[in-house]
This record gives C-alpha cells, structure tokens and sequence, in this order.
C-alpha cells in the first residue's frame, strides 16, 4: 500500500473528494467553500446570491470549484445542483446542506405571522430535507458519504432566536437523527455542526452587531468568540475520513458538533 507523506495529508484532508455547500456565497459556507478547496475538494458552490457566488468561485482555486444557481427550497433546484455536480466531477462525497435565514426578530407568538415561521421553515428545515434526499439519492448506490447540516445552539435550547428559528433547528437535529439511522446502512454519515452567534451577515443583522461585535451570551467558554472558519473547520473534520466513526447515535463519536 502506497503511503502518504504525513506533511501532505495533514495539509490535504480531502484531496480526491467532491462537495455540494448550500449557502456558499457568504458566511459560514463561503469559508468552508475556502477551506475544502484548500484541502484538495472540488467545490461546488449553490446559492441565490448568482453575482456573489461566481465571484466567491473566482477567488478559489478556479479548476476546483463551480457555482449553481439553486433556491433550497425549491426540489428541482435542489435536484440540479447535485445532478450538476456529478455531470461536473463524476461524484458526490460531502454534501453541507448550510443555507438559513433567522427570519424576523419576534418574540412574541401573537406578532408571528404564519408566513414569516412557513419562510424560515421553508429555507431552514425544507432545505436540509430537500437536499438530504437529493445527496441520498446518489450516495447509496455509491455507498458511502457524509451529509452535514448546520443546525446551532437553537437546536437544542430555547429563547435563544424567533420560535421559527429555534422550531426550525430542533427540527434540522430531529431529521439528522433519523436520516443518519437510515443511511448509516449505506455507510452514509449524516451529522449537525451547532454554532453559537458567529458574526456573519446573517447575525449581524439579526443581533445588530457592528463589524467587531460578537455575543458570547450562549457560550459557556467565556472569551473564545467564533468566526466562519471555526465551523468550516468543524465541517472540514466532519467531511473527512478522520470522522469516519462519527454518525449520529453510533457508540463511537458525537453526531451534534456544538461549538460553545
Ligand atoms: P449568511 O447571512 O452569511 O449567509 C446566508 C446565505 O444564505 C446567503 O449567501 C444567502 O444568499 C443564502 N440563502 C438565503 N436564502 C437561500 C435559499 N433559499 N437558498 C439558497 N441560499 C440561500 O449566513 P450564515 O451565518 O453563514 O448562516 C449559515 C448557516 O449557519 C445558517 O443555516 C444559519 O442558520 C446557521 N447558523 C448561523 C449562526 C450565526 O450566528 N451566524 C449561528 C448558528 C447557526
């Protein structure tokens, strides 16, 4: 058996392997679009943002990575990115179902409408469903692959955002942890990374922080503010073989990556 020099493993984590990253345009996805390519990936970018996300691809390695258009809550979307993806790189390996939104800041149940929670919902829980069922769809019968989904400290404790968002998350775990029963016997890994606020557009306009703000008001560890490339590193072990034991209510590893 050939060896790999220890140097250019570390450094290559995933040479030889194909991503599908919803959400890829900004955040939390748009760093881990960076650091997969970095580790050898080839990317395939899926947003709504079509001016952003070809710029993000740009900036990547430009053999490695790709964009499509793709609106998670949309299934025929959802069914061209990953069909793109192998008509571009033959497979499909990591599939990081990451795109959300917070929705509206409101607390209050009476001042929710039906609407604004179904938006959330849609994007949020929809999405991830969406695209585990599309990612399934050609994994099993290459049996095998990793499926992570971003769910956040909201998908286990409450009052932390809008009840969309927090119903939205639990909910993302809940899926997690019956897709990841199912398609384990595929040798398919399905697992959550659970940020606490990391200060991407996404929270800064949902918490008004400025450019350097941060909240460390879910994180018991005080002083350690997160950013992007923590989940995306988070994401990066997780798509992995390193994490090749870690599959949700498996009796090796953790399945929810929470990240306090
Ligand atoms: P962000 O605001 O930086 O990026 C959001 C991206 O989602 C944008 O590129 C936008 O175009 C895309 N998007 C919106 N609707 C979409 C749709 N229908 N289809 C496809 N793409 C769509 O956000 P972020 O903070 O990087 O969030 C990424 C994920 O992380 C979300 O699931 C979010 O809930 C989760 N999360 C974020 C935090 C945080 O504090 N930032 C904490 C926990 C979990």
């Amino acid at each position: 058996m050939a060896t790999v020099p220890l140097a250019s493993a570390a450094l290559r984590r995933l040479e030889g392997k194909v991503a599908l990253i919803t959400d890829g345009a900004s955040g939390i996805g748009k760093a881990t679009a960076r650091l997969f390519s970095n580790h050898g990936a080839q990317v395939v970018i899926a947003d709504i943002e079509d001016d952003i996300g070809h710029s993000v691809c740009n900036d990547l390695h430009k053999s490695s990575a790709s964009y499509v258009h793709c609106d998670v809550t949309k299934e025929k979307d959802i069914e061209n990115a990953v069909n793109t993806t192998i008509s571009k790189y033959g497979k499909l390996d990591i599939m990081f179902n990451n795109a959300g939104i917070t929705g509206v800041n409101k607390t209050n149940i009476l001042e929710n409408k039906l609407s604004e929670f179904q938006e959330v919902i849609n994007i949020n829980l929809i999405g991830v469903f969406l695209g585990t069922k599309h990612a399934s769809r050609v994994m099993i019968p290459a049996r095998r692959g990793s499926i992570i989904n971003t769910a956040s400290v909201c998908g286990s404790i409450g009052s932390g955002a809008s009840h969309a968002y927090t119903s939205s998350k639990h909910a993302v775990v809940g899926l997690m942890k019956n897709t990841a029963i199912e398609l384990g016997s595929f040798g398919i890994r399905v697992n959550c990374v659970s940020p606490y606020v990391v200060p991407t557009p996404l929270a800064k306009n949902f918490f008004k922080l400025d450019d350097d703000g941060c909240l460390e008001v879910y994180s018991n560890l005080k002083g350690a503010n997160l950013v992007p490339e923590d989940v995306a590193k988070a994401a990066l072990y997780l798509g992995s073989d390193e994490s090749k034991l870690c599959n949700v209510e498996s009796d090796v590893g953790t399945s929810v990556l929470q990240m306090l």
